[in-house]
């Protein structure tokens, strides 16, 4: 991977081309943020440029053997780490990181941005928990012993080591505290405070932070082949969580629902056609508690869209061509009386289902209310 391929974070990017260019990149070098942030690619992309000898204008090149090696995930001198269950479903024997390499390759092939839930499905094992055993710890130990063989460096890029078990984190903290001279650590994680106080304190660290919602929309747009429109709408929600974004696009036809019952509502409202509301309400009550609320947060989201849709400025909204189509003649009865009583009644209907409310009663109730607040 080259920097130019990593999403968002360019201060970071070049804050770290910037220490391998003057051949000071920390020997434990930590990146964290949020999940669904990217942040594996960086790590990818440190250690491509790290031991690429043809920088072409501050990337690697892309093209020389050890690159080629970087991109196949076959470079000798560069050792991944990350978390798997404890046996491979044949023995009880624990395993390295080696016998998992096949599902990485896979894994961050198909997965531009690393996403643990999918790393899960890879697995296979959806009983234990994955970790970083005292195993792989001497494995990376025996690795990081041997001379660099290709270049200056060997790296480690250690993929959430907040799931280092104690006594494997005990047994590198050595190794972290006093490498020998051609080792390089990159660690990646999701939840830095769940890393070792022993070993965070070792590491330098740089946050990476949540990619604009265009910026995600471009990856979505370029990976799913959609028109940047579509994927505005869909990057929107996520905020910068590309995992979740990836997963909206997967669940779209979810999406396709709530919008017909989003209209369904307000038409019905602006009607005050309570015998239809009662069974439009009924619809909804009838959809399992998570999915209900994830319609009224679509909704809550819908509200404010079309209230935005008013001011007549495209920055501002993230709008499917189908639900534009509906905004179109929809939005001026959504105003400045009433947008924030309507979010604030979808919200609390909301979290009475997720008090465990009578989920009929709640919606019946937040229809009625609806159709009184539209006529505002
Ligand atoms: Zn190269």
């Amino acid at each position: 991977m080259k920097f130019s391929e990593v999403l968002g974070n360019q201060q970071a990017v070049e804050q770290i081309r910037r220490m391998i260019d003057s051949d000071r990149l920390p020997h434990a070098l930590l990146l964290y943020g949020d999940p669904g942030v990217p942040k594996l690619g960086l790590a990818m992309a440190a250690a491509q440029y790290l031991h690429c000898k043809n920088h072409v204008d501050g990337d690697s090149c892309g093209v020389c053997p050890l690159c080629r090696q970087h991109q196949s995930f076959n470079q000798v001198d560069t050792h991944y780490s990350f978390p798997f269950t404890n046996s491979k479903g044949d023995s009880s024997s624990p395993c390295d990181a080696d016998d998992f390499m096949d599902e990485w390759r896979n894994f961050v092939t198909r997965y531009p941005v690393e996403d643990y839930q999918a790393w899960l499905g890879f697995l296979k094992n959806d009983n234990a928990q994955p970790q970083i055993f005292v195993r792989e710890a001497e494995s990376i130990m025996r690795k990081m012993t041997l001379s660099a063989y290709t270049a200056k460096y060997k790296v480690l890029i250690m993929w959430l080591p907040e799931k280092l078990k104690e006594e494997a984190a005990n047994k590198l903290l050595k190794l972290i505290e006093e490498p020998y001279d051609d080792c390089k650590f990159i660690l990646v994680s999701d939840n830095e405070k769940g890393i070792l106080g022993t070993i965070l304190s070792r590491c330098q660290r740089i946050e990476l932070r949540r990619p604009s919602t265009p910026m995600v929309a471009q990856y979505l747009a370029d990976r799913y082949g959609m028109d940047m429109q579509e994927a505005l709408a869909l990057a929107a929600p996520a905020d910068g969580n590309v995992n979740m974004a990836e997963r909206l696009v997967q669940t779209g036809s979810e999406f396709h629902e709530f919008r017909e019952r989003f209209i369904e509502l307000m038409r019905l409202s602006y009607q005050h056609d309570l015998a239809k509301l009662k069974s439009w309400s009924d619809v909804i009550a009838d959809m399992k508690r998570e999915k209900s609320r994830r319609f009224l947060a679509y909704a809550v989201r819908q509200v404010r869209e079309n209230f935005f849709y008013n001011l007549h400025n495209p920055a501002l909204n993230y709008l499917t061509r189908e639900e534009e189509a509906f905004s179109t003649r929809f939005s001026p009865f959504i105003n400045e009386r009433n947008v924030e009583a309507i979010v604030a009644e979808i919200e609390r209907a909301s979290g009475d289902i997720a008090g465990n409310g009578n989920a009929k009663i709640v919606l019946f109730d937040l229809a009625i209310r609806t159709s009184i607040l539209i006529r505002k």
